[in-house]
């Protein structure tokens, strides 16, 4: 895997379990590490976390995290939902959680649904402090979950099953119905909430479920692949029940969403070119291709320019830029994932494919 410009976004997370997770809870077979290039890391607490659980989870222990935040916590070492704490993480690091629901089934225990998803079985209890300890099926709880791997499509031939890449579970049954201009949306799933990225408007932000899971999928390997640590800022995507959303001519169906470009470190606002990470927007594109599950990636001619230095900059090869960016070809040449779409200067529109099973969702 080269890695040029701090960029190297590969499929291949083949890293071993790592001590940290054993600690954390029964480690999930062969479950995916990263391994980024900075050994200090911001841990963002998720709601109920303690010390000790954030220092399992990086094989650290909890003095030397009140060591390190020493400032922050003060001598009480009280922690927050939402608050950064510095982590000197030995690699390779586990990566980021996500806030999913999950509705019990007939049969279901505590202990089983916590080691499903691989977390302590008092912290899936302290996340659900409201739900009776008998609950029954249909209840909806929250878990902060690790990522889990799965074989990767079998697109990549000879690859199929070796090399190993995180999904997510997202709450199912979301679905995309029509076309993304003239369409609508079933069971819209909310994005869930994440360490990955800020959801600017939670109404605007349903989708369908295999949209959802490629997304997460693709954020979290550009983030462990890049080391990107700022926020991803995530627009529009669709209403809950998709259809007409003002002013977007698509976003119907949800399966498109817009994100804000990486924005180089310490600027605030994205005024000119000059203000996005280039590089770093090749690396997100790049993972977001990789899912295989992405139609098209909408950006103006202007800025494909300078993504296209940045992606010759990082070595891509020729193939590879020819395949994923539009440019140099003109604005209406019909190649090329990333395409040409007025008003994308700040923000690129990710468009992802129909599930394959989803017989009733429409492409133009
Ligand atoms: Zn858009």
């Amino acid at each position: 895997m080269a890695c040029r410009a701090g960029i190297c976004v590969s499929v291949a997370i083949g890293c071993a379990v790592g001590p940290q997770l054993a600690l954390a809870g029964p480690p999930s077979p062969g479950i995916a590490l990263f391994a980024p290039d900075s050994e200090w890391i911001k841990h963002r607490v998720v709601a109920k976390e303690t010390l000790d659980w954030i220092a399992a989870r990086y094989g650290v222990t909890r003095s030397q995290i009140v060591r390190w935040n020493k400032k922050k916590l003060g001598t009480k070492a009280w922690i927050y939902a939402g608050q950064k704490l510095s982590i000197h993480a030995p690699k390779p690091v586990p990566p980021p959680r996500v806030k999913v629901r999950y509705r019990v089934k007939r049969g279901d225990t505590w202990s089983k649904i916590a080691s499903h998803y691989d977390v302590p079985l008092k912290q899936l209890r302290a996340w659900n402090a409201k739900v009776p300890r008998a609950f029954k099926a249909g209840t909806r709880l929250v878990v902060w979950t690790n990522p889990a791997p799965v074989p990767i499509k079998s697109a990549k031939a000879g690859e199929a099953g070796e090399v190993a890449m995180p999904s997510f579970d997202v709450e199912s049954g979301g679905l995309s119905i029509g076309k993304p201009n003239r369409g609508s949306l079933q069971r819209g799933v909310p994005l869930p909430d994440s360490e990955m990225y800020l959801v600017r408007d939670a109404e605007k932000a349903f989708g369908a479920s295999h949209a959802i899971e490629q997304m997460l999928t693709a954020f979290a390997n550009f983030r462990a692949a890049s080391g990107y640590e700022d926020q991803l800022v995530i627009g529009a995507m669709s209403l809950k029940r998709g259809g007409r959303f003002r002013p977007h001519r698509s976003h119907q169906s949800g399966r498109d969403v817009d994100i804000r470009m990486p924005r180089k470190p310490g600027r605030k606002k994205i005024k000119s070119a000059n203000d996005i990470d280039w590089g770093m927007t090749w690396g997100l594109i790049k993972a977001l291709a990789e899912t295989g599950e992405v139609e098209y990636i909408f950006m103006s001619t202007s800025r494909q320019r300078l993504l296209y230095r940045a992606a010759r900059d990082s070595g891509a090869s020729r193939a590879e830029m020819a395949k994923l960016i539009q440019y140099p070809g003109k604005a209406k040449t019909n190649k090329g994932l990333v395409r040409h779409a007025k008003g994308h200067d700040s923000h690129i529109h990710v468009r992802f494919k129909c599930a394959g099973d989803n017989k009733r969702c429409e492409s133009y």
